[in-house]
């Protein structure tokens, strides 16, 4: 839902790296040495536990939380050009009774302008190029609190992607979202990875979209328990402890 510039560099290629990255909070120490490594076009997802910090990580990557360790940006070509992150927050919710449009959403947004005000013909075209990344030029009108979880997701995805950023962040898209729901978003991330090159982490307890589409599988509960592909993670050990199940899937 917003756009961040970060600036430094990692070595010639894209890529974010984290090293012994470690957050505490009062006295409670929610992570703990994490390093990882994510090269441009990858779709890394982040599993863990209810409360294993995994939106506290996408914090500190989004420079909204304060850590020990580093984070380092580059882009492919220029070490210290700024690498831009698109970012849509776990949940957002929206009253179903809310008068406001996805029209009057992305006014509000990317022209900070009130929404009563409503759009020019030039910002109305914008907004449904924004839209159009997303196959969803037909909510333009429909209301925010009507949109289904699917339709919803596509829309706050449209304001992450404008500007396109080098790395798209999003917390638990795939929640309040149904089976079909969730096959059409997938599909979108990944065409939309491929198209601009941009790399993907994202958060979900939605294990059976990985083997297709991640190409990193992180497993957190304040460390990394495992970290691999789709295949690696989900058949490990500690991903069954971590999920308390026994290896035929069953808890
Ligand atoms: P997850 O997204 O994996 O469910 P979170 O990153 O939201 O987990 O939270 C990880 C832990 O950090 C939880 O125990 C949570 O209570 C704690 N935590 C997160 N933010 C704060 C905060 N601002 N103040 C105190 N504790 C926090
Ligand atoms: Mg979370």
């Amino acid at each position: 839902m917003r756009s961040i510039v970060h600036g430094g560099s990692c070595g010639d290629s894209c890529c974010l790296r984290i090293e012994k990255l470690g957050v505490r909070i009062g006295a409670e120490e929610i992570l703990h040495d994490i390093s990882l490594h994510v090269h441009c076009g990858q779709l890394v997802a982040i599993i863990g536990p209810n409360g294993a910090g995994k939106s506290t990580l996408l914090k500190a990557i989004l420079g909204q939380q304060e850590h020990s360790g580093s984070i380092r940006f580059s882009t492919p070509g220029e070490r210290d050009r700024k690498m831009r992150i698109g970012y849509v927050p776990q949940s957002p919710a929206f009253d179903p009774g809310d008068p406001i449009s996805v029209e009057d959403l992305f006014v509000c947004c990317l022209y900070k302008r009130p929404a009563f005000l409503g759009a020019s013909k030039a910002m109305r075209e914008r907004i449904l190029e924004c839209l159009d990344r997303v196959h969803a030029k037909d909510l333009l009108r429909k209301r925010v609190g009507t949109l289904s979880g699917g339709e919803l997701q596509r829309v706050l995805l449209a304001l992450a992607l404008e500007p396109v950023p080098n790395l798209l962040i999003l917390d638990e898209p795939l929640s309040g979202v149904d089976v079909e729901g969730i096959s059409t978003l997938m599909d979108m991330l990944d065409e939309l990875r491929r198209d601009y090159d941009l790399s993907i982490m994202m958060t979900t307890h939605d294990f059976s979209a990985l083997r297709r589409y991640a190409d990193q599988v992180v497993l957190v509960e304040r460390q990394i328990l495992r970290l691999g592909t789709p295949e690696e993670v989900l058949s490990s050990p500690e991903f069954y402890s971590a999920f308390h199940m026994k290896g035929d899937g069953t808890t």
